[in-house]
């Protein structure tokens, strides 16, 4: 049941609650992966695309909406009869096909790039083979390749190869401050290894997704929808920012 942001004046109880061990905050992700599976629906069934293909995918969503860079990514492949092809192609070429996504010259270069690297000892364009390997030797395999960090690290081997490892993007990031799950001052790079610290295992895709799409619903960067969220009774930021603000005098 929603309330009217209007007639909600929340109490001010002893809160928030400190999420401070590993333990506590495993518990508190599991909750939040069932609320918002009550809430949002279960995720889509998981499809396992190429290697290749999610690292590239991933490469050009950086800095730019995900419509624009589905765009990108399908004018690629429309482009190109394969991986060998792109690689072949003139850069400007790759710029061109891939501008819709923004970031056109790094991104085409920084494709072109891994390409040949991953050309070099393989002889063969594909990453099939990081899916047979464990999840700390595939992420030491992508570390390798210039431009990629973390989360596209993580992408890969949660969407290509079905591993249970948790990319931090934008929306997960700022929820998770907001829940009290990652201190509010880390960087993107310590957010990954908090969670590795506590997520609970086997939920990584199931939070994964939850968490963005309630970063699109309703946890906005700007005005976040906190009298209609399914989170609020365990959200730090509810507990000191918005109830504070919605029971302070005048
Ligand atoms: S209560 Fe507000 S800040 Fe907390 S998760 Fe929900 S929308 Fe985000």
């Amino acid at each position: 049941m929603s309330i009217a942001p209007e007639t909600y004046r929340p109490s001010l109880k002893p809160y928030p609650p400190v999420y401070s061990s590993a333990n506590e905050k495993r518990r508190l992700a599991r909750r939040i992966e069932r609320l918002l599976r009550k809430h949002y629906g279960p995720p889509p069934r998981r499809t396992h695309d190429a290697p290749l293909d999610v690292l590239v995918r991933t490469i050009l969503s950086q800095n730019t909406s995900d419509r624009n860079s589905h765009r990108a990514f399908e004018r690629l492949k429309a482009r190109f009869t394969d991986w060998t092809a792109v690689l072949s192609a003139p850069t400007r070429q790759i710029e061109a096909t891939i501008r819709v996504g923004g970031l056109a010259k790094t991104k085409a270069r920084r494709i072109k790039a891994i390409l040949s690297q991953i050309r070099r000892p393989c002889d063969n364009l594909s990453l099939d083979w990081l899916c047979a390997m464990n999840a700390q030797e595939a992420a030491k395999v992508l570390t390798g390749f210039k431009g990629v960090g973390p989360k596209t690290i993580r992408c890969v081997l949660l969407f290509a190869c079905g591993m249970d490892v948790f990319p931090v993007d934008t929306h997960i990031f700022r929820v998770s401050r907001r829940l009290g799950l990652i201190p509010e001052r880390a960087t993107v790079k310590r957010a990954h290894e908090l969670w590795d610290e506590f997520l609970p295992q086997g939920l990584a895709y199931s939070l994964h997704l939850g968490l963005i799409e309630h970063g699109r619903q309703t946890c906005f960067a700007r005005r976040p929808r906190c009298p209609h969220c399914c989170l609020r009774g365990l959200c730090r930021y509810y507990h000191t920012t918005f109830a504070r603000y919605m029971t302070s005098p005048g």
